[in-house]
C-alpha cells in the first residue's frame, strides 16, 4: 500500500468516527430538549439490613440519611425551572409545553435504589479471589412531593426507626401483662391446637395468630394460647 492511501484510510476513519459522535451527541441533545427532566439517582446500601417493602426502604434511607441530599436536589430542580421560565417568557405556549413535561415528569425526580452487596468468588488458576457485586432489591421513582409527605409522616409519629419496626414494637407493647393473663383464663390454659393443659404454665405461650410481622394486632381476637411445641410449628411453617 502507498503513502497515500493510508493517509486516506486513517482520513476516512477520522470522519466516520466524529461523524458518529456528532450523531451520538445530536440525538442525546434532541431527546434532552423534548424530554429533559433533572432527575437524581439515590444509591443506598441494605446489606444485612431487613427491610421488607418499598416504603420500609425509603423511610431506612429518610431515618438514616436526613433530607439534605433530597433538599439540595430541590433546589437544583426550581433552579431549572427558573431557567425555563426566563427562557420563555416570550413564549407562553412554548413555555405552557414545557411546563407540562415538568408536571409529567415530576414524579421522576428522584430514582432510588436499594440494593445489596454480595462477596462472589471467581476461579483463577488455583485461587479463589472474592468480588462483590450489587444486587438491586428495590428501584423506583418518587416525586420530591411523595417523598416530603412521608417526611412529615415520620415526624409526626416522632419515629426514629421506620413506621414498620415502630409498628411491630408497639404491638408488642400492647401485650401487657394483663392482657396476657385475660387471654390465658379465656382460653383456660389449653393450647388451642392441641389442647393440652398447662395450669403450672410451664411452656404456655401467647401467640399471635396473625403475626405482628405480617401485621397482627395485640388484640383478644388475634392472640391464643399455644403450648411451645404447637408455638414451635407454627414458627417453622410461617
Ligand atoms: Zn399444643
Amino acid at each position: 500500500m502507498s503513502d497515500g492511501s493510508i493517509l486516506f484510510l486513517c482520513l476516512v476513519t477520522l470522519i466516520i468516527f466524529i461523524a458518529l459522535f456528532l450523531l451520538v451527541f445530536t440525538i442525546k441533545r434532541i431527546n434532552n430538549l423534548f424530554n429533559y427532566f433533572p432527575s437524581k439517582t439515590i444509591n443506598v446500601d441494605i446489606t444485612n439490613r431487613k427491610i421488607s417493602d418499598v416504603n420500609e426502604a425509603l423511610d431506612y434511607y429518610i431515618i438514616n440519611f436526613g433530607v439534605e441530599e433530597i433538599i439540595n436536589h430541590l433546589i437544583v430542580i426550581k433552579k431549572w425551572e427558573l431557567e425555563i421560565y426566563e427562557k420563555y417568557k416570550d413564549k407562553p405556549k412554548k413555555l405552557d409545553k414545557v411546563l407540562g413535561r415538568i408536571v409529567d415528569n415530576s414524579g421522576r425526580a428522584f430514582n432510588f435504589v436499594f440494593y445489596r452487596t454480595q462477596t462472589r468468588y471467581r476461579q483463577v488458576n488455583y485461587n479463589k479471589i472474592p468480588y462483590k457485586v450489587n444486587n438491586v432489591v428495590y428501584k423506583f421513582f418518587m416525586s420530591e412531593k411523595a417523598i416530603l409527605d412521608r417526611v412529615k409522616f415520620l415526624n409526626n409519629h416522632d419515629l426514629y426507626v421506620t413506621y414498620n419496626q415502630f409498628q411491630k414494637k408497639d404491638q408488642r407493647k400492647a401485650l401487657t401483662p394483663k392482657l396476657r393473663e385475660m387471654i390465658k383464663q379465656r382460653d383456660n390454659y389449653t393450647c388451642q391446637i392441641c389442647g393440652k393443659y398447662m395450669p403450672d404454665e410451664v411452656g404456655l405461650h401467647i401467640d399471635h395468630i396473625i403475626p405482628v410481622s405480617k401485621g397482627g394486632k395485640s388484640t383478644p381476637e388475634n392472640l391464643r394460647v399455644l403450648c411451645s411445641k404447637c408455638n414451635g410449628k407454627k414458627g417453622n411453617t410461617i
